[in-house]
């Protein structure tokens, strides 16, 4: 008991094209670079209550591009790039796997979201998913919750795709920058309604 009170809702971040400029399968810490608004769209989300998790297909792995300890770096100096500038996620998730694994993780499947519902007593229902792909916002939906295509990255490109799927996008924003206003103001309408 008591648990159940105290769950918050969070926030799912994608990594690539979303936080940071997309490269293609990103192997090495130096090519990471931080969207300008990054840090300060993670404290905005915090501050209005949420958990910020980040939640990555890292299919490179699979792939044999990269290795988990690579990935392991990769998100240290993330991790690094985000503090030097005042911001901390709560937590990254990141799946391995191609989708002929069939595994449980990989966006748009819950896998991630389910791991980090447990671990931070967080209540998917209320939750969001923001990122630059289909399978971002599918994950929103498929997790219950709501989810945001932005036009970052291969956002525009996944844009033009919607139109094949039944299911949409909650809203479609500009950038992070853009999503995490919506979000603060569309969670201060779900209180007072
Ligand atoms: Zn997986």
């Amino acid at each position: 008991m008591g648990k159940q009170y105290n769950k918050c809702p969070a926030v799912f971040l994608d990594r690539d094209g979303t936080l940071i400029y997309d490269k293609n399968y990103l192997s090495s810490p130096s090519q990471i670079k931080l969207y300008s608004y990054a840090a300060e769209c993670i404290n905005k989300l915090k501050k209005a209550g949420f958990k910020v998790i980040v939640v990555t297909n890292q299919s490179g792995i699979a792939r044999g591009m990269f290795t988990i300890k690579d990935l392991d770096k990769i998100h240290k100096k993330f991790l690094d790039l985000l503090k030097e500038q005042g911001a901390v996620v709560d937590g990254i998730y990141f799946c391995p796997h191609i989708d002929e694994d069939k595994c449980k993780c990989r966006k748009p499947k819950i896998g991630m979201v389910v791991q980090g519902s447990k671990d931070f007593n967080i209540d998917l229902k209320k939750s969001y998913v923001v990122g630059d792909s289909i399978r971002d916002y599918l994950l929103g939906f498929n997790m219950g919750g709501k989810g945001i295509l932005v036009l970052t990255g291969h956002g525009k490109k996944q844009q033009k795709k919607i139109i094949q799927e039944k299911i949409k996008p909650l809203a479609i924003c500009r950038s992070l920058n853009q999503a995490a206003n919506f979000i603060v103001r569309d969670n201060k309408n779900v209180k007072e309604s």
